[in-house]
C-alpha cells in the first residue's frame, strides 16, 4: 500500500465496485479494502463441474433493466435471458398452475402512501373487505403475504407499507416485475467490473478484514485485524447493515473511534434487513416434465415450470417458501433456448475503452 489513496473504499461487493470504479475515473486514487478473498460479496457464482450451469450462491435475478447494469452487459454484449414459463402453486397439498403474480397484484396495488404507515400486517387485516366471504380474495392475500416474505426477505409486521409502494414506484421505470439472467450469471457482471477497475487505476487489497475506523473530518484511519493501517482524506463504507449493526464485542463488528454521530446510528438503527437461506438442489433428470402423474388428458406438466410457490412450512426457514425451478434445467440444453434470447449486441455501440476489448462471450 505505497501510494496514499484519496479515498479508501471498504467492501468489495458490488456498491465498492462501482463506486470505486467512478471514483478512478475521476481522477482520484482509491484503494478497496476487503475481507475476503475474493470480489462480489453477496454476488457470488460457481461454475457446476456437472452441467455447467453457473450456480448462484447469493444475487441470482437481474431485476427489470436498471442502466447500471444494463448498459455494462449491452457494452460487453452478453447474452441475457428473461426468466419465462408458469408459475405453480401448492394449493391444499394439490399442485396447480396459478397465476400468482397478477393474484398479488391485485392487493398490493390497493396499498396507499398518502395514508398514514403501517405494517404490511396491519395493512392486510383491513384490505379488502370482500375477502371475509370471497375465497379467491383471500388466497390472493396469502399469496400477497408470501410475496412479501420470499421476494422482500421482509417481515410483514414490520415492513412498512410506504415503503413497499415506494419500491413498487421504483420498479415501474425499469420494468421491475420482468426478471432476467446473465448466462454465466453474476459472474459476467463482476469480471466486467473487475476489468474496468483495471482500467480505472484502482488497487485492491484483498483478505483485510477492517476493524476500526479512526477519524476526523478531513482525514481518517483504517485499521485492520492484520495490523494494516491505511489513511486517506475520505473513506467510503459500503459494509453490510449487519456488520454496521453489529454491537462492538460482536465478532466481525467494526469499531469507529470516534463513535458515528448520532443522527447516523439513529438512521442504522431503522434499517433492517431481511434474510434468506437459499438452497441448490440438482437432478440427474428433469422428473419434473413427466409431473403430475395422474393428469387428465390434455392437461399439462411441470416442463415449463419457473417458480414453484408452496405455503407449507416444509423449507425449515418459515420466511422463504419459493423455490426458483427452471434454473435447474439451465444445463440441459432446449430446443428452443435461442428463440427465448434476450437478443443482444446487434446494434450495440463499439466499445469505447481500451479496458472493453476483454473477450466477454458474444453473439
Ligand atoms: C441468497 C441471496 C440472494 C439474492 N438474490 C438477489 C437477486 O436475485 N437479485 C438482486 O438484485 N439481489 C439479490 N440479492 C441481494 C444482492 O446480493 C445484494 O443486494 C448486493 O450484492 C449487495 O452488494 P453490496 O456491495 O451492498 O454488499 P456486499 O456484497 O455484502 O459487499 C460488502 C463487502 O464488504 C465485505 N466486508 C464485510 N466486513 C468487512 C470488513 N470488516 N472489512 C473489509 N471488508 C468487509 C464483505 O466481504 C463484502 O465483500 C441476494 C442476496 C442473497 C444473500
Amino acid at each position: 500500500m505505497s501510494i496514499p489513496p484519496d479515498i479508501v473504499i471498504i467492501g468489495a461487493g458490488a456498491a465498492g465496485l462501482a463506486a470505486a470504479i467512478e471514483l478512478g475515473h475521476a481522477g482520484l486514487a482509491v484503494s478497496i479494502l476487503e475481507a475476503r478473498n475474493r470480489i462480489g460479496g453477496r454476488i457470488f457464482t460457481l461454475s457446476d463441474p456437472v452441467c455447467h450451469a453457473p450456480l448462484e450462491l447469493g444475487a441470482e435475478f437481474i431485476h427489470g433493466r436498471p442502466p447500471e447494469i444494463w448498459n455494462l452487459l449491452k457494452k460487453r454484449r452478453v447474452r441475457v435471458k428473461e426468466v419465462d414459463g408458469d408459475n405453480w402453486c401448492v394449493q391444499s397439498g394439490r399442485l396447480g398452475k396459478c397465476d400468482f403474480f397478477s393474484e398479488v397484484d391485485e392487493i398490493l396495488k390497493q396499498m396507499d402512501d398518502r395514508t398514514m404507515d403501517e405494517s404490511f400486517v396491519d395493512f392486510l387485516k383491513h384490505c379488502c373487505r370482500q375477502s371475509k366471504t370471497n375465497r379467491r380474495l383471500q388466497e390472493a392475500k396469502e399469496r400477497a403475504l408470501s410475496y412479501v416474505i420470499g421476494f422482500n426477505a421482509a417481515d410483514p409486521s414490520r415492513v412498512s407499507v410506504h415503503w413497499l409502494v415506494k419500491g413498487m414506484r421504483a420498479e415501474e421505470p425499469i420494468e421491475g416485475d420482468r426478471a432476467f439472467r446473465a448466462q454465466r450469471g453474476y459472474a459476467d457482471l463482476i469480471e466486467i467490473l473487475q476489468r474496468q477497475l483495471v482500467n480505472a487505476g484502482v488497487s485492491i487489497h484483498l483478505g483485510i478484514k477492517v476493524d476500526s475506523i479512526h477519524w476526523r473530518p478531513g482525514h481518517v484511519e483504517v485499521r485492520a485485524n492484520d495490523s494494516t493501517s491505511l489513511a486517506a482524506p475520505r473513506v467510503l463504507i459500503t459494509l453490510p447493515l449487519g456488520v454496521l449493526q453489529a454491537s462492538t464485542e460482536e465478532n466481525g463488528a467494526v469499531r469507529f473511534a470516534p463513535e458515528l454521530p448520532r443522527q447516523k446510528k439513529r438512521a442504522l438503527s431503522k434499517l433492517a434487513m431481511g434474510k434468506v437461506i437459499r438452497v441448490t438442489l440438482r437432478f440427474r433428470e428433469r422428473f419434473w416434465v413427466r409431473l403430475p402423474k395422474d393428469r387428465r388428458k390434455g392437461s399439462e406438466t411441470l416442463a415449463k415450470m419457473s417458480f414453484l410457490f408452496s405455503q407449507d412450512d416444509w423449507f425449515p426457514v418459515g420466511v422463504d417458501r419459493i423455490v426458483a425451478a427452471d434454473s435447474l434445467s439451465r444445463g440441459v440444453p432446449e430446443e428452443d433456448e435461442e428463440e427465448d434470447e434476450e437478443e443482444q449486441g446487434e446494434d450495440e455501440e463499439q466499445d469505447e475503452e481500451s479496458d472493453d476489448e476483454g473477450e466477454g462471450y458474444s453473439e
